[in-house]
């Protein structure tokens, strides 16, 4: 078996993973005192946790082949360059590590992670040509072709959220202004939709904000929606038109998207006239394994 640790901006959790399944998780949340070291606090959570959750099912380190994490942000041979979220730069995490542990340790980018579980056991297992698409506070993701992920060798490279769909746009945090991810995250759709109800609140839930979507009781959310999928449409049209994928996976937040009619005016958009180069009906499906897929996929 192996061990998947999830590395999350306000959370870490650590699972125990056979082939496609978790067996169990555990996690810890990071209070205000914890993110004073946060690299300290990450190693001494991973530990206690590898600790608790192996002798609660009655293993041993011999038992663990690989431990495999998932981690936000920029991620270079075995160090977090930046993650922003976690408010960490140039931390050599393996080698931290492996000062405690002997099995193999892998990291990766969640995005990936989880595009690469989606890949081998969820939405997008029947299917060679593929674009993941990660949409939650940002937009991350992921391309397979012929089955392969891409995979470029300086930097990570599918900066998808990144790419530019308005000319002198919104400013972004990585400092370009009108990037994807400023237009078509969840993020961007929460903001203007709790700016028009009114909602003073500093964040609302995703569910929430589906339920909301679901009734589109209020005539202006329909001009916000309107304008988001137009923007989301831009984007995934281009990578339409790059890639030319047999499916296109929706992952994070939109993984819970299916039976939204937000998803299917966004698949009635896509498949209007001129919207994509070819003008083919191009498969738009919600990612299976929805919040475990970064988990898995990290130890794969
Ligand atoms: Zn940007």
């Amino acid at each position: 078996m192996k061990i998947g640790i999830d590395l999350g901006g306000s959370h870490i959790g650590v699972g125990i993973i056979q082939g496609g399944n978790i067996e169990d998780t555990m996690d810890k949340n990071f209070t205000e005192e914890d993110r004073k070291d946060i690299q300290v606090t990450i190693i001494n959570s991973i530990q206690n946790l590898m600790d608790q959750i192996l002798n609660k099912h009655q293993l041993s380190l011999q038992d663990v082949e690989k431990i495999g994490i998932a981690s936000p942000g920029t991620i270079e041979n075995g160090t977090i360059i930046h993650a922003g979220n976690l408010g960490i730069s140039y931390f050599n995490i393996i080698e931290r590590l492996q000062e405690i542990y002997t099995m193999p340790i892998q990291i990766r980018n969640d995005g990936k992670c989880a595009a690469i579980a989606e890949k081998q056991y969820g939405a997008m297992k029947d299917y060679e040509d593929c674009v993941f698409i990660n949409i939650g506070t940002g937009i991350g993701g992921a391309v397979f072709l012929g089955g392969k992920l891409l995979e470029p060798k300086r930097n990570s490279g599918f900066e998808i959220g990144h790419m530019v769909i308005q000319k002198n746009g919104n400013l972004c945090t990585c400092g370009k202004r009108g990037c994807f991810e400023t237009y078509a995250s969840i993020k961007a759709l929460k903001t203007k939709i709790m700016h028009t109800l009114g909602i003073k609140e500093k964040d609302i839930s995703g569910q929430y904000l589906r339920e909301v979507l679901m009734v589109q009781y209020h005539d202006a959310l329909q001009k916000d929606i309107e304008e988001y999928l137009d923007n989301l449409t831009i984007g995934i049209s281009n990578l339409i038109d790059i890639f030319e994928p047999e499916v296109i996976c929706l992952g994070g937040s939109f993984s819970y998207y299916e039976g939204n009619p937000v998803l299917e005016q966004l698949r009635e958009k896509i498949k209007m006239p001129n919207t994509t180069f070819n003008n083919e009906d191009i498969k738009i499906v919600t990612a299976d394994l929805k919040n475990n897929a970064g988990i898995i996929g990290a130890t794969l």
